[in-house]
């Protein structure tokens, strides 16, 4: 039997360990793909500690995996050995339950969710779901294109639907794994960019992503500075400190959108007489389907936009994973397996 380096989470809590597994084989309507790259999400939390429906150890993590397809199960159709797939959060839909009968396949009850319901990407192998797969183009290289499926899609998405349109003053709050890519999407997409994240020193790096205004939140109260611009007409918050997205609310012109991206479970306060006045709408945005990563690739190819990344390989996850946690990594941690 071939056998596989993969890196596991024995019990909620646990270490990550390096350990040799059987390369699985793909059953019906699923894919084995060969990892390239594994970026390291926030996300991955929720597999390392536990407490996240559908998690259970011993688990491989990764959600941000970038490589080729090795070998198809029955019933694929569409999708040949050899080509550059990568998946996201979106491990595939069941196609029964109500929100895929309508068409929502983002809601789907049975969602698959890989190195979360399902072992992921800290491997050589992971078996997905073939509906999981987005071919990723030619230009963007394994390790690019990793982060871009999970940070990406996530702040990308949320952007095109947030109701914005070209010109529009759009606020990205937060200059961190996803922030640095929602700065970028935005002054893509053509909106009059602001990023907001604390020190003057982080100015700099934001105008060389895109950003037509920075904003310190050390400096200024960030709401009223928004204002001062002119309000924003859609505030993207990458963060998870839920007193820092309290502050920027009032910086929302008349008919302005809140869009949170950045998972947190700490409670926001906000006045609700605050929303009223300006009809303000606070909103979440789930990330998207494999169909939406694809879209994220190809508009990253078409506007020049990739992820900054540190790389470390595939055993040395568990420093990887600190280096993410501890808010050192610049911006993005990307695992390789030198495939
Ligand atoms: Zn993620
Ligand atoms: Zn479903």
């Amino acid at each position: 039997m071939a056998s596989m380096r993969a890196v596991q989470v024995n019990q909620a809590g646990g270490d990550f360990e390096l350990v040799e597994r059987e390369v699985p084989t793909p059953g019906r309507g699923e894919a084995l793909v060969r990892v390239q790259a594994c970026g390291i999400c926030h996300s991955d939390s929720f597999a390392k500690e536990g407490g996240f429906p559908g998690v259970s150890h011993p688990l491989v993590p990764g959600h941000e995996i970038a490589g080729t397809i090795e070998s198809l199960g029955d019933g694929v159709h569409g999708w040949e050995p050899g080509q550059r797939v990568g998946v996201g959060w979106f491990g595939g839909n069941c196609g029964y339950c109500e929100p895929c009968r309508r068409g929502d396949l983002i809601g789907c009850r049975n969602m698959e969710i890989p190195g979360i319901t399902s072992d992921g990407g800290y491997a050589d192998y992971v078996l997905v779901r073939a509906s999981a797969l987005a071919l990723i183009p030619d230009e963007l290289a394994a390790e690019d294109a990793a982060p871009l499926l999970c940070a990406g899609i996530t702040t990308f998405n949320a952007l095109r639907h947030s109701g914005a349109r070209g010109g529009d003053l759009v606020a990205i709050l937060g200059l961190g794994g996803l922030g640095h890519l929602g700065v970028q999407f935005a002054a893509k997409l053509g909106f009059q960019t602001v990023s907001i994240a604390r020190g003057a020193d982080k100015g700099e790096l934001a105008k060389r992503l895109g950003a037509h205004h920075y904003i310190d939140s050390t400096a200024q109260q960030p709401g009223e500075a928004l204002s001062k611009l002119g309000g924003a007409r859609v505030i993207l918050s990458t963060i998870t400190n839920a007193d820092a997205v309290t502050a920027v609310i009032g910086g929302l012109s008349r008919r302005g959108k809140l869009v949170i991206v950045g998972a947190s479970m700490e409670p926001m306060q906000i006045p609700p007489a605050m929303l009223i006045g300006g009809d303000t709408t606070i909103a979440g945005h789930a990330s998207g389907t494999s169909r939406d990563s694809e879209d994220t690739l190809s508009f990253s190819v078409l506007a020049g936009i990739r992820p900054m990344i540190e790389t470390f390989p595939l055993e040395r996850a568990g420093e990887a994973y600190e280096r993410m946690m501890s808010g050192a990594a610049r911006f993005r941690m990307v695992l390789t397996t030198g495939a």
